[in-house]
């Protein structure tokens, strides 16, 4: 139920963290728990209550560590540290406690994607894995020269066991941090397509992204020697409701348009946003002339029996010229738009909220 709950809220910023605060918690207190069991059957006194106190440590910190992220990782880094001198002093060498800190240095690919700070993070690498390997030849020193002794006997199966146990939490650590590096730099390039490709208020594609899908289309129409369908549609007398209602009002018109034509788009229509107030169809090579401008006028249409809902709650009316064109002497998409710009402008000039084409 808990876990469903975290799992649920993991998209959000701080459902992240939280959600990896919780894993990693979990993670280090089912490690605990297996030391502990180990420490018990050798009635090592000393490592159980260090145990238990790191235990009581990893549940007690749940909600204070998301709300003080930075504070929690210096905090469990320390405890790492301590727990693993204590055990290297109790076990020696041979238990591989010190691997611990391999599966540590993979957590320096974690600050690339730290949105606290945007810049400089390859510095807190750079001193984050100098640390750890500074930390490891010092544990190599301290365990020789440590003045007090812990150390017990430990039977031949027990520190095979610690051993291979102590190498599988370092592989797993950083199998988990690599899986999070990939994770996070996938939605990361995700972020940035979506943003670079799409209008930021209306949620279709933008310019740029029109231009590149558009030329992509018209080379494709020169293969097939097809000719290349294109549309521009404009708002009839939209300043007059920026005017009447407002600039947000005005916006809320563009989303809601953006959204009737979403649903026009599929596998051979493309539509995105020209620029204010203007938007582009693109018809793929597929679809013939005819059923692209009967298409247009099912939009056109629609649009014109649509309320939209503006910021008051008001419902108004609003509808559209579209100018469309069929190229067969095949240009950019910018100079086939300008086209189909001059059906729009005969649209506008013979009593707007037609299509023309
Ligand atoms: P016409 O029928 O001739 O197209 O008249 P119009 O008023 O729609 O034409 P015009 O091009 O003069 O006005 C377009 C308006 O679109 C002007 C501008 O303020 C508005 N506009 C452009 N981009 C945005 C936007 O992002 N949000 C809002 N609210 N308005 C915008
Ligand atoms: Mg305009
Ligand atoms: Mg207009």
């Amino acid at each position: 139920m808990f876990v469903r709950e975290i799992l649920k809220n993991k998209d959000t910023y701080n459902g992240k963290i939280e959600a990896t605060v919780f894993f990693v918690n979990l993670f280090l207190i089912m490690v605990h728990i297996v030391l502990m069991v180990c420490y018990v059957l050798l009635k090592h006194e000393f490592m159980i209550y260090v145990n238990i106190l790191s235990i009581l440590f990893y549940l007690s910190c749940y909600k204070f560590c998301v709300l003080h992220k930075n504070t929690y990782i210096s905090f469990a880094f320390i405890e790492i540290w301590i727990h693993m001198l204590l055990a290297m002093c109790a076990f020696g060498w041979h238990a591989s406690f010190q691997n611990w800190i391999f599966g540590l240095v993979a957590a320096a690919f974690l600050p690339a994607f730290n949105t606290d700070t945007q810049k400089n993070n390859y510095k807190k690498t750079f001193i984050f894995t100098g640390l750890m390997i500074f930390t490891y030849f010092l544990f190599a020193v301290l365990i020789c020269t440590i003045p007090f002794k812990i150390s017990i006997e430990v039977p031949d199966i027990m520190l095979r066991f610690i051993f291979t146990f102590n190498n599988m939490v370092a592989f797993f650590t950083i199998i988990m941090f690599a899986i999070t590096y990939t994770y996070n730099k996938e939605r990361k390039e995700l972020e940035l397509t979506r943003k670079a490709d799409f209008d930021e208020l209306t949620k279709i594609y933008n310019r740029h992204a029109l231009e590149e899908i558009g030329s992509n289309i018209i080379n494709k129409c020169k293969e097939l020697n097809k000719p290349f369908n294109v549309a521009i549609l404009d708002i009839d007398f939209f300043k007059k409701v920026n005017d009447t209602y407002g600039h947000a009002s005005g916006d809320i018109v563009l989303q809601d348009l953006a959204a009737i034509l979403r649903t026009y788009s599929n596998n051979n229509i493309i539509v995105g946003r020209w620029g204010g107030e203007e938007f582009v169809i693109i018809g793929s090579y597929d679809i013939r002339y005819n059923d692209f401008v009967d298409l247009l006028k099912r939009l056109k249409t629609k649009v014109g029996k649509n309320k939209f809902v503006l910021e008051n709650k008001k419902k108004i009316n609003i509808t559209i010229s579209i100018g469309s064109a069929q190229i067969f002497d095949f240009k950019t998409l910018q100079e086939a738009v300008s086209i189909a710009d001059n059906n729009l402008y005969k649209a506008k000039h013979s009593g707007r909220n037609k299509v023309i084409g």
